[in-house]
């Protein structure tokens, strides 16, 4: 009876009950009143579900707007906070007079986008990322530095040149990457081909600096790739030791991978090169100096090597060692 009195209540608020329809209800079994209210409850569960659903949807459509709308100046405060680190390190690890110029050519640009990897990977993109960090050491370590350019714009090779002249840098370094039809990996380096002392030296410690991150080295080459006897236009121009250094491959995803993960590591190891050839050319107390730290610290480490070979294979007698390091 309650049963009953439950579905006509449900037919009087969603049809309207009538005399025929109260007719009906009257007829039906208690099997059907109990599938009528069974397919009541099943709509009803559905109906909750659905509105459940859309709920969990809005919420996270606004969780994820407020990630955005948060994370976004989130990233560029860490970006900025970033920047400032590094410029304040640049400002706290040099306090001597200024050193010299180095000049810096980031290769290709504007129109003119260099080789073309996959994906669109564009040499001239890659050569201004680089560089850019590359200045970043240069004047942490005291130099001035000056890019040919800063931004993605076109400039003649031979002008690259000569704006090193303009500027009196001391040294001109051009970043490039390399493009091979088939496996090409490495690094290598051209130098003009007066093939002078300073370019050969700067070339040798740039791809040896380089070895050492993890790329193949390559050799050096004076004049162009299939002519001793011409030149790079920028190398031509330039008047001081001159570098035209192809980072790696951009058609090899080994290279890719070297240049991409260690960015900050390649940049570093470049500096080091470039301080290293200043010092020999320009500045030869230091680089004397800096010669004797380095056998000190070669020095330190064999014997850090020496003492850990010994300590596993307990193969050297220990007063041996001590009459190798005791003289
Ligand atoms: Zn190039």
């Amino acid at each position: 009876m309650f049963e009953k009195a439950l579905i006509m209540s449900y037919y009087y608020i969603k049809i309207g009950i009538g005399n025929s329809n109260r007719r009906y209800i009257m007829q039906l079994t208690d099997a059907e009143i109990k599938e009528i209210l069974a397919r009541q409850k099943l709509r009803k569960r559905m109906q909750q579900k659905r509105k459940r659903r859309r709920m969990i949807f809005f919420i996270l459509l606004i969780i994820i707007v407020a990630l955005i709308v948060i994370l976004k100046p989130a990233v560029r405060i860490s970006e900025r906070l970033e920047e400032r680190n590094r410029k304040a390190a640049r400002e706290a690890s040099y306090t001597g007079p200024p050193r010299g110029t180095i000049f810096i050519d980031p290769g290709h640009g504007g129109m003119d986008s260099g080789s073309v990897g996959e994906e669109k990977r564009y040499e001239k993109d890659d050569t201004l990322r680089l560089s850019t960090e590359i200045r970043s050491y240069l004047e942490s370590y005291g130099f001035t530095v000056v890019m040919s350019r800063t931004e993605d714009k076109e400039i003649d090779r031979d002008v690259r040149g000569k704006m090193a002249n303009d500027a009196g840098a001391k040294l001109f370094i051009s970043i490039h990457r390399n493009k091979a039809e088939s496996d090409g990996q490495g690094v290598e380096a051209y130098i003009p081909k007066r093939n002078d002392e300073g370019s050969r030296l700067l070339a040798d410690n740039l791809l040896n600096a380089l070895e050492k991150e993890g790329f193949v080295k390559r050799k050096v080459t004076a004049g162009t790739l299939n002519d001793p006897d011409s030149d790079y236009e920028e190398n031509a121009a330039a008047t001081m030791p001159a570098v035209l250094l192809e980072v790696g491959f951009i058609s090899s995803d080994t290279d890719n991978a070297l240049f991409d993960d260690n960015l900050g590591r390649n940049a570093r190891a470049i500096s080091k090169a470039i301080d290293k050839t200043f010092m020999t050319l320009y500045e030869p107390e230091k680089a004397a100096e800096a010669a004797e730290e380095e056998a000190r610290m070669k020095k330190l480490t064999d014997e850090i090597l020496y003492t850990t070979l010994e300590g596993m294979s307990g193969l050297v007698p220990t007063h041996s060692k001590e009459t190798e390091f005791q003289k």
